[in-house]
Formats: structure tokens, sequence, C-alpha cells
């Protein structure tokens, strides 16, 4: 299938920038452009914020059960629809063919998940103290337009994550996409669109993403704001939110620690984490970063790890049997590169991989580092790519005070044989989710997000819907 060219979704329809403004895309596999996608302006913008004004007094007045049928639509178009859409996704992302099949077809059932919870937003009855005829009821409503501000990694999972919990809550949304990967999310809200969703509930736009967010964050129109991207552009649009007093869901960096105890599975555990490191080439918010391995096991780990490392066919994700495809974009290369050499100066030992693949594409090796020490950026700085970092420890009690030293809090993952060390690890480790002898398995039913500065507002189970929720109390008094 051919690599498509992405319009601006505004009131039902696809267009170009009023002022035909465009920006190119490439294939980071081969660095060449493979397209091109419409750059909004404020005119762009101001159209979408009144479709989506209009558009939320629409869908705040249907039933969850109208809502749910046409969300289920929509799940069935993605799956049916899921290998066309996985070839935009890998051409313009890089990631393996069957990886992009599988978050198109992952959407289809986060999409199925939310439009059932839909119909569970309940409010309740609160009895009056003195006179039972005054009816109190609390009333949850949906909080209104929404501003959704998503990236390039998992171009399909980030806004279905959000669109799913906002539409089934009854909001309308304005969504600004990844302008490196624009194509996959639009085939989203198209899904969307062929299954019937009324003018203005959804919106997509791309451009220049600062311009975009304090455009949008400002409009009156707009009453919440859910952003999912690195702590310091966080931050950043929680304090310009916080200026327009807009409700505000984060979902932000991490730097996951993996505790590997003395009692570990080590086979397991170099099994889990092993794949899922390399997974996107390390480009996720949850992969697992810090390797914190027990003393006793950490030379049989450290092994095996570098050993898988060295097994993974890196390639164009296009290709049958590439396991890991290129980075998204070549700032990402740049970045691999400094981890690597500030770790080494600093006194860490390179076991596997560390250096760009070939001259054309952000192909960069599945790359071990042993006996990192704690000032090497790559102990800091989330490395958001294919680059593993371990150092041994003796007691628990280290490790579980190295995995908190950072202000990230998103996931962590362990492995042992002890309850008790399970039990201490569940309650000590400040993480916003926790995996324990086993390799990471997000879902919608499950809270999906982290504490301290990896974000607040879960994207996953019934609690998600709570971010594009209103609870209201009325009073009413028969007379
Ligand atoms: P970046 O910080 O420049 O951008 C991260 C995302 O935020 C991008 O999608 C970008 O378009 C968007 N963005 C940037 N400035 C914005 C603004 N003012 N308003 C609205 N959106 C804005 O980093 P990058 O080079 O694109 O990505 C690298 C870093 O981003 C990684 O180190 C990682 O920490 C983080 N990241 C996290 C996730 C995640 O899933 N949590 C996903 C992608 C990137």
């Amino acid at each position: 299938m051919a690599y498509l060219d992405t319009q601006l979704f505004i009131n039902g329809d696809w267009q170009n920038a009023a002022d035909g403004r465009t920006l190119a895309v490439q294939n980071p596999a081969t660095g060449q452009e493979i397209g091109r996608v419409a750059h909004a302006g404020k005119a762009d913008l101001d159209r979408a914020l009144d479709a989506a004004q209009r558009g939320f007094e629409i869908w705040r007045d249907y039933t969850p059960a109208a809502r749910s049928k046409i969300m289920r639509q929509a799940a069935a178009l993605m799956r049916e629809r899921a290998g066309d859409i996985a070839l935009l996704l890998t051409q313009e992302q890089g990631k393996p063919l069957a990886e992009a099949k599988g978050e198109a077809m992952a959407a289809a059932e986060i999409i199925e998940w939310f439009a059932e919870e839909g119909f569970r937003v309940y409010g309740r009855l609160v009895p009056h103290r003195t006179n039972l005829a005054i009816r109190q009821m609390v009333i949850k409503d949906p909080v209104g337009p929404v501003a959704a501000f998503t990236p390039w990694n998992f171009p399909i999972n980030q806004v279905v994550r959000k669109i799913g919990a906002g539409l089934a809550a009854g909001c309308s949304m304005i969504v600004k996409a990844p302008e490196e990967t624009p194509a996959s999310p639009a085939a989203l809200i198209r899904a969307f669109q062929d299954a019937g969703l009324p003018e203005g509930v959804l919106g997509l736009v791309y451009g220049d993403p600062a311009e975009i967010s304090e455009y949008l964050i400002a409009s009156p129109i707009i009453r919440k704001i859910t952003f999912t991207g690195s702590t310091p552009v966080g931050k950043l649009l929680a304090g310009l939110a916080g200026q327009h007093m807009k409700r505000v869901s984060m979902e932000l960096g991490g730097h996951a620690p993996v505790i590997v105890c003395e009692d570990a599975d080590v086979d397991l555990a170099v099994k889990s984490v092993g794949g899922a490191k390399f997974r996107n080439a390390g480009q996720v918010c949850i992969s697992p970063t810090r390797f914190l391995v027990h003393n006793s096991v950490k030379q049989q780990f450290a092994e095996k790890l570098a050993d898988l490392a060295r097994g993974i066919k890196v390639g164009d994700g296009m290709e049958e049997g590439t396991q890991m495809g290129p980075l998204a974009n070549p700032r990402r290369l740049s970045a691999m590169a400094e981890f690597q050499q500030d770790a080494v100066a600093k006194g860490a030992t390179l076991l596997a991989g560390g250096s760009r693949i070939g001259e054309t594409g952000n192909f960069w090796q599945p790359t071990v580092l042993n006996d990192v020490p704690l000032d090497a950026r790559l102990f800091n700085d989330e490395p958001f790519g294919p680059v593993a970092g371990i150092r041994g420890f003796d007691k628990l009690e280290e490790a579980i005070a190295e995995a908190n030293r950072l202000s990230f809090g998103l996931a962590g993952y362990a492995f042992t044989r002890s309850l008790a060390n399970a039990d201490l690890l569940t309650r000590r480790v400040e993480v916003g989710m926790l995996w324990v002898n086993t390799p990471a398995a997000a879902s919608a039913e499950l809270p999906f997000g982290g504490i301290k500065d990896s974000g607040y507002g879960t994207e996953g189970g019934p609690e998600a819907l709570d971010n594009y929720l209103n609870t209201r109390a009325v009073v009413v008094a028969n007379v």
C-alpha cells in the first residue's frame, strides 16, 4: 500500500491547511521523504475549536448505548483495516510490521473496552440528613471539549487510549497527533468517521506543537488537556493549563528499574525484560532501563542479556524477520551516541552493540553496558532507545533506594522467588505500574500511568474515565 499524505480533519472533513502549508514525513529506515502532512495555522485551529464545541453539544446528549454502538463499529473497522494501517505505521515510524499490526488490533480492543465502560458511568443518590423527600444527586457529566497531544512512539495507541476514554465519557476532542508519524493516527480517526461519529466530535491537527498547544490550552472552549510525551514538555503544558484552570492528565517519561534478586529465575528475567528492552527500539515509556542485579547473579545475567541483544535482527520493519527497526528520528541516534560515550567515559563496560548500523536510516545496535556508574547520564536521563545499563547490588534495600532515587515513577520490574521480597517491592518501589516475574502486559482494563514526575491521571481502567468527567451535586426538593 502506498504511503498517503495526511490532511487535517476538521468538522467531519479532511482538508488542507488554510494557508496550504505542509511538512515532510520521512521513513526512518531509509531517510527518504515518503509524504507530506498538513500544517495547521490559527485559522484552522479556530475552525477546529468551533467544531469541537458544536460536536460536544451533540455527543454529550448521546446515550451510552448510542456512543457504544459507534465506537464498536470503529473498533471493527480498525480490525478489518489493521493490515493496511500497519503498512502506513511501519513506513513512518519504523517498527516491525507485525508489531504495527498488533498496535492497530490492540486499538480495537481498547475502543471496545471503553465502549462498554461508558455504560458504567454512574452517579449516586445521597440520603438527606433531615428530609428523605429531598433527593441529593451526584451526577457525572463529560468535562467538555478536550485537547489531546500525543507522541510518535505508538502513534495509534497513544491516541486511542485518550479518545477511547474521552468519547465514552461524552467529550469531544481535538487531537494534535505527531508530525513525524501522521498517517496511522489519521487512519484511526477515519475509522471513527466511517463508523458514523457526528461531525465535530473528533478533530485532528498537526503543525508546530508549541504553537498549537499554547493556542488550544488558552481557548475558553477547551476544558481539559491530556498529554503523552517527555516530562519537561509535560511540566510546561501543565503550567499553561494551570494558568487557564484547565483539567489535566499527563502520561510522561519513565526510567524503569528492573530489580533482579539473588533468588530470581535469571533466564525468565532475561527473556522477559530483554525482549521488552529492545521492543520498538527501546522507544517505550515503560521500557526497562536501569537493570539492578544482585551481585551473585550479575555476571550470568549480563552475559545472557548481551547474547540476547547480539541475536536481535535489526532492519527495515517492512522486511520479513526484522525484530527491531530503526529509531524513529535522527535526534534519537545522536542521543544514543551521547548516552553510550558518556557511560563508557565514566567507567562502564560495553558488552554488546554500541554503534550506529550503516549510513542510511536511523539504525542503532541493541546495546548492553555493564557496571554503569550512578553519575552516568544513562542512569539519570530517560534513554528512550535500545540501550540497557546494568549495576550490581548486595542488599535489596539498596536496589529499592536506587529504584526510587530518580524523580520518575512510571514502570518497574522485579524478579524474585521470595514472597517476602515481592511484598517489600510492592510496598516500597515508587512506580505507577510494577510487574513481578513477568513482562509488562498493558491492557485497557488495567490502570496505565505514573506517579511523581511521570505524571498523573491514569489511562486505563475505570479511573481513566474520571479524567474526562465532572462530578456535580444537584439537590431536588419536592414542593
Ligand atoms: P520532545 O520532548 O521534544 O517531544 C516529546 C513529544 O512532545 C513530541 O510528540 C512532541 O511533538 C511533543 N511536544 C514537544 N513540545 C511540545 C509543546 N510545546 N506542546 C505540545 N507538544 C509538544 O522529545 P522528542 O525528541 O520528540 O522525544 C524524546 C523524548 O520524549 C524522550 O526522551 C521521551 O522522554 C519522551 N517521549 C515520551 C513518550 C511517552 O510515551 N511517554 C513518547 C515519546 C517521547
